[in-house]
């Protein structure tokens, strides 16, 4: 989707910075002795509270507004009230925003989409420095992602990062576009494919560099959802929502506290 005008600019905007409010809320609140299950009601209390849905409530049938991922799961674990979060564990925390308008009779989602790991409490230096190296990953894709930029390029500035550290770079998920129906074109890369397709300004992207500690090979779990490292190393995972330009990319999702440099 391409977006021009200023109002539909205005809600996309505003669905990126609610989502980037909650997360950083809900990241805030991960801690030794929380559920999993506790910070997906608080994400999905403070959306509803202002108004909003969350995108991912129902979505091909996911249950939960946050897909929380403890260490060996990459992505799209499902909270549970079991999911104790401990000491020494990683946990990433995905979550997306709708702002739901309507459009010729039919409805019409603007959606931001936004992830982050966080440690608990204190967790290896080896693990830290993977996590520092995924959010590296993004800075470094959001700074590729430039009107004009082909993904070949943004899938190499996230590959130079991974291979820095010697990760294991997911390829089997990745980045896409952002339309009223959450996922579209194009699929996003985090490695060099060669692709020529260019951003063009006015898109809506989110860019989401996932990197493991060990092997890039990846298991999907038997509640059909869950995905985790084959080698049940531990995993980080970044996300932001972005609006191209013909310079540099808005960071809808932006946390109020991130500095992104
Ligand atoms: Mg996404």
């Amino acid at each position: 989707m391409i977006l021009t005008n200023e109002e539909d600019l205005k809600l996309i905007r505003e669905a990126g910075q609610l989502a980037g409010r909650v997360l950083e809320l809900v990241s805030n609140a991960a801690c030794a002795g929380i559920s999993t299950w506790e910070l997906d009601e608080m994400a999905e209390k403070a959306i509803r509270d202002a108004g909003h849905i969350p995108t991912f409530k129902g979505y091909k049938g996911f249950p939960a507004t946050v897909c929380a991922s403890v260490n060996e799961e990459i992505v799209h674990g499902i909270p549970n009230k079991k999911k104790i979060l401990k000491d020494g564990d990683i946990i990433s925390l995905d979550l997306g925003v709708s702002i739901r308008t309507m459009k010729d009779g039919k409805k019409f989602d603007f959606i931001g989409d936004t992830a982050i790991t966080v440690p608990i409490g204190k967790v290896s230096d080896s693990v830290m420095k993977m996590l520092n190296a995924t959010r590296q990953a993004l800075y470094e894709a959001i700074k590729a992602a430039r009107g004009g930029a082909t993904l070949d390029q943004i899938g190499g500035a996230v590959e130079d990062v991974g291979n820095e550290g010697a990760y294991g770079i997911v390829r089997d998920y990745g980045g896409h576009g952002i339309g009223p129906d959450y996922h579209e074109d194009p699929f996003i890369f985090n490695y060099r494919t060669g692709s020529k397709t260019k951003l063009k300004p006015g898109m809506v992207i989110a860019i989401e560099p996932m990197f493991n500690l060990g092997s890039d090979k990846t298991r999907l779990k038997s509640d059909r959802w869950t995905v985790v490292t084959q080698d049940y190393r531990p995993s980080a995972h970044f996300e932001h929502s972005l609006l191209i330009t013909e310079g540099e990319p808005e960071v809808l999702t932006k946390r109020p506290s991130e500095v992104i440099e």
